[in-house]
């Protein structure tokens, strides 16, 4: 604390990321990031940037990326918008389209950034409960909101809903916004993007930190009709008109047009899913179904944060959540390689 700081900053309660260890040779499970490596034409691309044009400001518009985004998606550039990481591009949809007189609808159990960016922005929010199954129901949302936003696949759950579920909402909820963040639909769900057309209150959120094995590069983008992009734009253009670097605009474009890679670890990570699945229900846990690249798992003898501890004694990190109750059973294990899996579960035979 201190007498310096502005009135916001004494009340803000900011987030707290997955932590970073600067060990080498750590099992790292517990941020959600891509095992393998982005495709080898994003480094070329990102290389190719590394000259003396560095002397001069990005495109602000990041058009071509737009562009690329665009023809990916089949939507057109002014249905797109990007940011540094999806997370900004969260916080932009927080102040530009879910602040209003009601509160916004989120789950009780979901990504705890959401109450973060209503903390910073000063936006109501009323939390809705999973059912007893960590499942997203619908008819909770039928309720007078400023927007409703929740990930699917849901985060830490890793629970899909149905893109007909999807379309319900939407089709019971015309007059607020509805952001579907799908940081991890590459793993297993089906988009709703193609929905954006005929719903103009919806905007689906996607990054490339986890499908595209590009987090540390920090780009995140938005999908939805253009009176929707414009709201963000005019946030973004009184933040920071340049969010993307160069060597993001470049890196992001080659990894969306090189569909055939990403989607080839997309699966690879899908097929160590499975396999992990089984032989951690072998070992006795329970393993909510998964459609993202990590699980939420818990073991009726022991308690998550012993567990997550006693694996972190064999150099083993995974992400452990102490509220709200009903998940501090849970640890949340990011899929990584079939190695770093076969690792992770011979500490668990041992433990277990
Ligand atoms: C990882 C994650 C994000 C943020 O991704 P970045 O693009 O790396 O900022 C957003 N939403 C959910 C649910 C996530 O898990």
């Amino acid at each position: 604390m201190s007498k310096f700081w502005s009135a916001v900053v004494h009340g803000l309660t900011p987030y707290v990321p997955g932590e970073q260890p600067k060990l080498a040779n750590l099992v790292k499970l517990n941020t959600n990031e891509n095992p393998y490596g982005p495709s080898p034409k994003v480094l070329d691309a990102v290389r190719a940037e590394a000259a003396d044009t560095l002397r001069l400001y990005p495109d602000p518009g990041s058009d071509r990326l737009r562009a690329g985004i665009a023809a990916y998606h089949g939507v057109t550039p002014d249905q797109v918008f990007v940011g540094n990481g999806s997370d900004e591009v969260l916080a932009h949809a927080f102040m530009a389209l879910l602040k209003h007189d009601q509160p916004i609808l989120f789950p009780d159990i979901s990504y705890s950034f959401y109450p973060v960016y209503c903390g910073l922005y000063e936006i109501a929010h009323r939390t809705i409960p999973l059912t007893d199954a960590f499942e997203i129901r619908i008819d909770d949302y039928r309720v007078p909101n400023g927007g409703i936003i929740f990930p699917n696949p849901n985060a830490p759950t890793g629970r899909l809903l149905a893109l007909a579920e999807i379309e319900r909402l939407l089709a019971g909820n015309p007059d607020s916004v509805v952001v579907i963040d799908e940081a991890y639909i590459d793993f297993g769900g089906e988009s709703a993007v193609g929905l954006a057309a005929r719903y103009p209150q919806l905007l689906v959120t996607r990054t490339l930190s986890k499908s595209h094995a590009l987090a540390g590069l920090r780009v995140g983008y938005a999908i939805g009709q253009a009176h929707l992009i414009e709201a963000l734009n005019r946030v973004k253009d009184s933040f920071n008109s340049y969010p993307l670097d160069r060597f993001a605009q470049a890196g992001a474009l080659a990894s969306i047009e090189d569909r055939s890679y990403f989607e080839s670890i997309c699966a690879k990570v899908v097929a160590t899913r499975t396999r992990l699945v089984a032989d951690m229900e072998a070992l006795g846990f329970e393993v909510l179904p998964s459609a993202a690249n990590f699980i939420f798992a818990r073991h009726p003898a022991h308690d998550g944060a012993e567990l997550a501890a006693a694996l972190r004694e064999r150099s083993i990190i995974v992400r452990h959540f102490r509220s709200p109750d009903r998940i501090a059973p849970f640890l949340r294990i990011t899929i990584g390689t079939d190695t770093q899996c076969d690792a992770l579960l011979a500490a668990l035979k041992a433990l277990c």
